[in-house]
């Protein structure tokens, strides 16, 4: 893992010190990390300074309400706040800010770097989660830290390094989660419920994406989902998100993707993950983005389906050359 320079964390909190209104944003179709991530550091610093004005915005997920309620802000009554981005590096996809003037950025990501540039940036792709982050963030600083803050980092961290599997988990990794546990007696297994408790109905549906993956000959699988699926196996277009993870670790595949019909917005929903080849920068080309080995992307026209399909099986092809050379 780079080392990181602290005087990062030394800057944000001055920056935080500095302001009485700070809101706290993050991505569009959030994860439970970006929302661990918004709702720990919103916690943490009305526990700090109890007199700041501290909001975390965005739409509202209800399958995440247990990580805590998000705020409704009126920008108007705002005129002197800092922004604080997590969880996200370009503006385009940042939730929930229309209409707020802002003087300062705090970033705090760890996707590659885009268009969004912090006064004080705290960018790293090392890091397995956002959570990951915030924590270092807390622990390096005077902010402070209660079981709620440590039970939402916990599972920020958890959720979106998919239980230590991903490649981007490090030892840095462990020693937060086991500093969190510790510092705040965490019972860390009944935790788990909220990340992982599934419908039966979510099991048919992988059994049926199971049982309808195509695979090449270049270890790459993929599957188009129409909403007449969704439908018939009663679950919702945010459900493949949480599917595509159990694919990890299947010997014929070194990546795979979902593409999903969301005929309401008029877009195609691709998810993709790898345990190889890189994917992030395919992503990038069908107006998405996202980690080297975790990435999405949003597909208007059909025509585009076996474009990104092609480009992806390529990737594996070779990524096998490569693998076999
Ligand atoms: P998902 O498959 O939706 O769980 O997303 C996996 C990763 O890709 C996450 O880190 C997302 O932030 C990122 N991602 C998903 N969709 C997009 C998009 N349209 N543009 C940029 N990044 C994306």
């Amino acid at each position: 893992m780079t080392i990181i320079n602290k005087d990062i964390f030394r800057q944000i909190f001055k920056l935080i010190k500095s302001y009485d209104e700070i809101v706290i944003a993050r991505h569009i179709g959030p994860d439970p990390d970006a929302v661990a991530s918004q709702v720990a550091l919103r916690e943490s610093i009305k526990l700090t300074f109890p007199n700041k004005r501290v909001y975390a915005v965005g739409a509202g997920v209800s399958k995440f309400k247990y990580l805590g309620s998000l705020d409704r802000v009126d920008y108007n009554s705002i005129t002197n706040a800092l922004l604080i981005v997590l969880d996200v590096p370009n503006f385009i996809r940042v939730d929930g800010i229309e209409g707020l003037t802002y003087n300062d950025i705090v970033k705090i990501d760890h996707h590659p770097k885009e268009d969004i540039e912090g006064t004080a940036d705290f960018t790293s792709s090392d890091y397995s989660s956002t959570a990951e982050m915030v924590a270092d963030l807390i622990f390096n600083t005077k902010l402070e830290m209660d079981k709620n803050i440590a039970e939402c980092l916990f599972l920020g961290i958890v959720s979106d390094s998919e239980r230590f599997l991903f490649k981007n988990t490090q030892r840095h990794t462990f020693e937060v989660v086991v500093k969190l546990i510790k510092d705040y007696a965490l019972d860390f297994v009944a935790l788990y419920d909220h990340l992982y408790e599934k419908s039966f109905n979510e099991c048919r549906f992988e059994a049926y994406i199971i049982n309808n993956l195509k695979i090449t000959d270049n270890k790459f699988g993929y599957i188009l989902i129409d909403d007449k699926i969704i439908e018939e196996y009663g679950v919702d277009h945010s459900t493949p998100s949480v599917v595509i993870n159990n694919f990890n670790f299947i010997k014929e595949l070194n990546a795979w993707c979902f593409i999903t019909r969301d005929e309401r917005n008029e877009i195609y929903k691709v998810n993709i993950r790898s345990r190889g080849p890189v994917i992030n920068e395919v992503a990038s080309r069908y107006n998405g983005g996202g980690h080297k080995f975790a990435s999405g992307a949003r597909i208007a026209k059909s025509s585009d389906i076996d474009k990104i399909i092609a480009d992806l099986d390529k990737v594996c092809e070779e990524y096998l050359n490569i693998e076999e050379r």
